[in-house]
C-alpha cells in the first residue's frame, strides 16, 4: 500500500496551474484535498509521474456572495466550510445537509467541494488493493478486460458516489472549468459522461475552478437522505436530494427538484419528478409517486457489497422521505 513515486508541483495561480497540466497531459493528476486521491493511488489505482497540489492557489478557497445575488464556491472550499457557512444553511439548506454527511469530521476538513464533484467513481471490483485485484482479477476499468460486474459488457458501471453533486445537480449548480485557453462556465449536468471510466467531461489539461448557484434557487427547502453501511463515515450507496419551494408546510408546491446519486455512473436529476409535484401539496401519495420515479431513474448494479434490489428500494424509500421532510421544511 505504499505509495508509488511521483513528482510533486505546487502552483500559486490558476495560470501556473493548468500550464503544468498541459505540459504533463496524461502523466499528472490534480490533487485537492486527496482524500479520495492518496488511498486510491495506495492501492495503486493511479500511479501518477507527477502530482499537481492545487492548494497553495488561494482564490479558489473562498465562498463569496456576489453583487448580483448569488453564489460562488471555490473549487478547494472545503466541506466543513459548507457546513459552517451561516449563508448556505440560510440559502441553499440542501447543499449543506449533503455535506454534512459526507464522511467523518477531519475529512471534511480536508476534503473540497471540487474533489467531491470529481470524485473518482467507485466499484466493488475497482477499490480494493492491487494484491486483491490481482487474485480476483482485474477490470475494464483498470488493468483489465473483463466487466465483473456486467460480464461480456464493454461498459464501465462503476457508480459515482459523491454526495454534493445530486444537491447541485437540484440547485441547478453551474462549474467554471480553466484550461490553457482561458475559462469556460457550463451547467454541472454537463459535466458527467454517464460513463464508470471516464467519467467527467474535462480535458486533460483542464481542472474545476468554482461552482456557481444562481440567487433564483435560494430559499428553497432542502432535505437529502443516504445508504451507507457505516453512518459516521462511509460513501453513499444510494443517495436522494430534494428541494421544495412553496409558501408553507400544506401549500401547492412552486417548484421542486430530485436527484440521486450512488446508483448510476452520474449522478443524475429524476426526471417528471418537479411535474409530479409542482401544483401539489405534499402527501405520502405524492411523496410515494416520486420515490417511484427515482427507483426507475436508479439503475444499481452489484457494484457493492448490497444488493441492486436493496438499493433501488432505498431509493424509493428515501426519496419519499426526503421529499416530506424538505415539505414539511
Ligand atoms: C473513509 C472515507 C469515507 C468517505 N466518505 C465519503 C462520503 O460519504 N461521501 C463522499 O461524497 N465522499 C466520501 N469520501 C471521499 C472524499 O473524502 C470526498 O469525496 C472529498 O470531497 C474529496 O475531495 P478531495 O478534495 O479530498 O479530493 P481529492 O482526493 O483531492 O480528489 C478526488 C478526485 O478529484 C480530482 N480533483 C480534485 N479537485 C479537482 C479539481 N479542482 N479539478 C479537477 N479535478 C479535481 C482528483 O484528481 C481526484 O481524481 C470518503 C473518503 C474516505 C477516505
Amino acid at each position: 500500500m505504499a505509495l508509488s513515486e511521483f513528482q510533486l508541483f505546487r502552483p500559486k495561480t490558476i495560470q501556473s496551474a493548468v500550464a503544468l497540466l498541459a505540459q504533463h497531459k496524461g502523466d499528472i493528476q490534480v490533487l485537492a484535498g486527496g482524500t479520495d486521491l492518496l488511498p486510491s493511488m495506495r492501492q495503486k489505482l493511479f500511479a501518477p509521474k507527477y502530482v499537481l497540489d492545487i492548494r497553495g492557489v488561494e482564490e479558489l478557497k473562498r465562498i463569496r456572495v456576489l453583487a448580483g445575488g448569488g453564489l460562488e464556491i471555490g473549487a478547494l472550499v472545503t466541506l466543513s466550510q459548507i457546513e459552517d457557512s451561516e449563508f448556505i444553511r440560510r440559502n441553499y439548506p440542501v447543499l449543506r445537509k449533503a455535506a454534512m454527511t459526507i464522511a467523518s469530521p477531519i475529512l471534511r476538513n480536508m476534503g473540497t467541494i471540487g474533489g467531491n464533484i470529481c470524485l473518482d467513481t467507485r466499484c466493488l471490483w475497482y477499490n480494493q488493493s492491487y494484491a486483491w485485484r490481482t487474485s480476483c482479477g482485474f477490470c475494464i476499468k483498470k488493468d483489465g478486460s473483463l466487466c465483473h460486474v456486467a460480464p461480456g459488457g464493454s461498459k464501465c458501471w462503476a457508480v459515482f458516489s459523491g454526495d454534493t453533486p445530486p444537491a447541485l445537480l437540484c440547485l441547478g449548480a453551474e462549474i467554471e472549468i480553466a484550461g490553457p485557453g482561458g475559462t469556460r462556465r457550463i451547467a454541472l449536468a454537463d459535466l458527467y459522461t454517464g460513463l464508470g471510466d471516464t467519467r467527467l467531461k474535462i480535458a486533460k489539461d483542464e481542472m474545476l475552478t468554482r461552482v456557481f448557484i444562481r440567487e433564483s434557487m435560494s430559499g428553497y427547502r432542502g432535505a437529502y437522505q443516504k445508504l451507507r453501511v457505516r453512518g459516521s463515515i462511509d460513501y453513499p450507496l444510494a443517495g436522494v436530494a430534494v428541494i421544495v419551494k412553496s409558501s408553507g408546510r400544506h401549500a401547492p408546491v412552486q417548484d421542486a427538484k430530485v436527484a440521486i446519486t450512488a446508483v448510476n455512473p452520474s449522478p443524475m436529476l429524476v426526471v417528471g419528478a418537479d411535474h409530479a409535484l409542482i401544483g401539489r401539496a405534499v402527501d405520502e401519495h405524492i411523496a410515494t409517486v416520486v420515490g417511484e420515479l427515482a427507483a426507475r431513474t436508479a439503475k444499481p448494479l452489484t457494484t457493492s457489497a448490497l444488493t441492486p434490489e436493496y438499493r433501488r428500494e432505498m431509493i424509493k424509500v428515501f426519496a419519499k422521505r426526503a421529499v416530506l421532510e424538505a415539505a414539511a421544511g
